[in-house]
């Protein structure tokens, strides 16, 4: 059943169709914080996607729980409300679902890979005439580890999510905090939400390292030199360390992008469907990573590229 993008409550219908025309819609009301449900089905998906960039909690309830919902359809000449059938409706979106998260999981695999392929093979990304077998070959091997590595990770944060559910209802139980009863993101809860938001929260990552794509950060001043800190202001060493983290030779931003943001962005995205504190879905994060990062290990000596790189960006 869809749920309330704001108060997350239950509600059979998201939106009204007469049957007389189809651009003929009417929002519905939710019966509890009496906001519409979900203002999302009219927005086009340009909207969406900045949204979802923008980390919003609405569209993130509205594209994993909403997403397909069935309308009520009203017959206006005869002045009935035409059913269906909602056990079917929930078997077609969770299939829906399904189907989704392998759309997602193909592309991200595949520009993982290529990211990853260009980063160890810079000259022959930039010539493609110097593609050959062999660079086909672990072109190949890389794709092959990064779709090892991504069904690990979701993988291991799948179990995880499972068990810090089971380790959040138990601890409700015993502390009787809940007295308002389920959430409605709990009650509505399946397994492939949690594949499906980590895959949404991803958008933001990819956003952000297309931006540096773009714009990327100058190595080097007009002398040749690189960009540094050099602290008059002030005396304190650790103070001036601190800001030495952030000279242009130190600093990765792109493995800041995939690793600081992504999993910030991750976390977000399981705490809308988890509906639990920030800490248990930092620890799912962390587990998904370091199932991740051992099976990058593993992998390392098949892929048999550079493996200091391999390992560096092992981790979207
Ligand atoms: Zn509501």
């Amino acid at each position: 059943m869809p749920i309330c993008i704001t108060c997350t409550e239950p509600t059979p219908y998201l939106y009204t169709v007469y049957s007389d025309s189809a651009y003929n819609l009417r929002l519905e009301q939710c019966k509890k914080c009496l906001s519409f449900a979900d203002p999302y089905v009219e927005h086009d998906s340009l909207t969406l996607i900045l949204d979802l960039i923008l980390l919003k909690r609405g569209v993130y309830r509205h594209l994993l729980y909403n997403r397909g919902s069935e309308p009520r359809i009203v017959c206006e000449t005869k002045n009935a409300t035409i059913p269906t059938n909602p056990s079917n409706a929930e078997l077609a979106r969770e299939k829906a679902r399904w189907m989704r998260i392998l759309r997602l999981s193909s592309g991200t695999v595949l520009v993982d890979a290529f990211i990853r392929w260009a980063q160890l093979n810079p000259t022959i990304c930039a010539d493609i005439s110097q593609w050959s077998n062999d660079t086909s070959v672990v072109f190949l091997r890389i794709l092959v580890g990064c779709f090892v590595e991504t069904v690990a990770f979701h993988g291991g944060v799948m179990l995880a999510s499972i068990f810090v559910l089971h380790v959040s209802d138990w601890l409700t139980a015993a502390s009787h905090i809940r007295k308002e009863g389920v959430s409605g993101v709990r009650q509505q809860f399946r397994i492939s939400l949690i594949p499906l938001s980590v895959h949404y929260s991803s958008f933001t990552k990819y956003f952000l390292l297309f931006l540096l794509t773009i714009w990327r950060p100058s190595t080097s001043k007009i002398d040749g030199k690189p960009y540094r800190y050099h602290g008059p202001l002030y005396e304190n060493a650790l103070v001036i360390r601190a800001l030495e983290i952030w000279d242009e030779d130190k600093l990765d931003r792109e493995w800041v992008v995939r690793n600081i943001l992504g999993g910030v962005a991750a976390g977000f995205g399981l705490r809308v469907v988890l509906d639990c504190h920030p800490f248990f879905t930092t620890a799912v994060i962390l587990v998904g990573w370091v199932v991740k990062t051992a099976v990058a290990e593993l992998l390392r000596d098949w892929v048999s590229v550079d493996q200091d790189v391999w390992l560096a960006y092992s981790i979207p």
